[in-house]
């Protein structure tokens, strides 16, 4: 086929240049480079593939994002293919791939060199704060690194973004080294394992690729959803092959997901193996896990922030704790640069950003359970639980009450928070609505100034 015509090329380059951040990782940097814009015919650009593994790469990866970059670069929209050029076909002139991070500081080499990628000194299971939100997979996760390959095989882990699952898979592989330093464990994120078979394919090494994975104790794929596709790939097929290779000579396999198995784009052969063992999710942190993790944070990096103020950021920072730290290292380093105290002034001003004005957003139900537990000096989980003294469930029924005013979640979700069915929330709903309404003193007044606490501080 002719060369591309000078306004594709450039066309291309624009349309990498805006989408290379987004789409950057080692399976992309490493192919992006082979891909080149052959022509634009009927609305449709060819770009040509070195064979069919990038293809399938591309089809299933990053058409979409290309598709639309293209789309952007030319002004008019577009669609792309991607056909296997005969001849590998020469290099383009856009940047070359970026070095491939995972295998070792800055090397340039393009041999595959497996590696397991390092594990982070810090995600161990002593800097890992335990809460409702994450009980059951910690308990999971340190049954597995004591006792490989015997009740929970393989763990399967899931959950949103910045919530644990890294740190805890890791904690898992730490452990098994201090009880036994000579056991292999291999840490890959299901991004490295798409980019070493991809690879080991390419330069010809499926021998080499096996052996490497096989030889391994503790198998540990993050983020295992980056394999999965709507098409049944060959790197899926690859990863299915590994796991029963593993499982059948009872190693111990840990996978992390963004969501549970019955939701991965993978043959349904791969989710019923995943669900042999046990599979578990990690969920928000309520507000007192927050604070938790806030002080030991603040503990191990020496930080000196006030008690209030660390309640204040685990109020309102809400999101997972990765941004939950974020923002405590923004609030220390604004103090420093100013030279000014980490005060409950800065920190309100600090992080206006996280907090949306209207508190309704940012109130949920577990707040106002812990705002109403604290007027009544109640535990919080005491709201939760089967008590029917008259003074938790009158309680119980206020939380239940201002969840539905603030939040205005359904009867069945309330119900659900505080372990009592449907007709119960809505009984309690209409039962202290109507001492409102009638002005009955006592319970006005506790309405009325958990509701104040609530809007000063979204809740706890
Ligand atoms: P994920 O893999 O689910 O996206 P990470 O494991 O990378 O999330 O966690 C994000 C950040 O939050 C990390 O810095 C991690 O140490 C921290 N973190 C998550 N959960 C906890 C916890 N329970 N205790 C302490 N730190 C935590
Ligand atoms: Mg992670």
């Amino acid at each position: 086929m002719a060369e591309p015509s000078p306004d594709l090329a450039r066309a291309w380059h624009r349309a990498l240049a805006n989408v290379r951040h987004e789409l950057s990782g080692p399976a992309f940097d490493l192919w992006i480079g082979d891909v080149r814009p052959l022509g634009y015919r009927n609305g449709v650009v060819q770009l040509a593939v070195p064979n069919p593994f990038v293809q399938e790469l591309m089809q299933h990866r990053y058409a979409m994002a290309l598709r639309s970059a293209l789309s952007q670069a030319v002004g008019e929209p577009l669609e792309v293919e991607f056909p296997v050029a005969e001849a590998a076909p020469e290099r383009p002139a856009v940047a070359p791939p970026a070095a491939a991070t995972l295998f070792g500081e800055g090397e340039q080499s393009r041999d595959l060199d497996f590696a397991s990628a390092p594990l982070n000194g810090r995600f161990t299971f002593d800097s890992f704060v335990v809460g409702p939100s994450n009980r059951f997979p910690h308990a999971a996760a340190q049954s597995v690194a004591s006792s490989p390959a015997k009740d929970y095989n393989p763990l399967f882990l899931y959950g949103g973004v910045g919530l644990g699952k890294t740190h805890l898979m890791q904690a898992i592989g730490h452990r098994v080294k201090e009880l036994d330093p000579s056991a292999r464990v291999v840490y890959v994120s299901g991004e490295t394992f798409l980019y070493h078979f991809v690879t080991s394919i390419r330069e010809n090494r499926s021998a080499d690729f096996r052996r490497w994975y096989r030889n391994v104790d503790v198998w540990l794929v993050d983020d295992f959803q980056f394999i999965a596709s709507r098409e049944r790939t060959r790197t899926e097929a690859e990863f299915f092959h590994t796991f029963n290779a593993l499982y059948e000579t009872d190693k111990q396999i840990v996978i992390t997901s963004d969501r549970p198995p019955k939701d991965l784009l993978v043959d349904d052969r791969l989710k019923s193996r995943f669900e042999w063992g046990l599979v578990t999710d990690i969920r928000q942190p309520d507000t007192e896990t927050r604070l938790a993790i806030l002080q030991k944070r603040a503990a191990e990096d020496h930080l000196r922030v006030p008690k209030e103020v660390l309640m204040y950021v685990a109020q309102v920072v809400r999101e997972s704790i990765r941004v939950l730290e974020g923002a405590l290292v923004k609030l220390v380093a604004t103090a420093s640069l100013m030279h000014e105290e980490v005060t409950l002034e800065l920190a309100r001003e600090c992080l206006k950003d996280y907090s949306t004005g209207d508190r309704s957003l940012d109130v949920t139900t577990e707040s106002i359970r812990d705002a109403v537990a604290r007027h009544y000096g109640l535990e919080p989980a005491a709201l939760q639980g089967k008590s029917r003294r008259q003074e938790v469930a009158l309680a119980r029924q206020v939380a239940m009450f201002l969840c539905r005013e603030i939040v205005k979640t359904s009867f069945a979700d309330i119900g659900a928070q505080f372990g009592r069915d449907h007709s119960t929330v809505m009984h309690a709903c209409t039962k202290i609505g109507e001492l409102v309404a009638g002005h009955d003193a006592e319970v006005s007044a506790a309405v009325e100034s958990i509701r104040e606490r609530i809007d000063l501080y979204g809740g706890g």
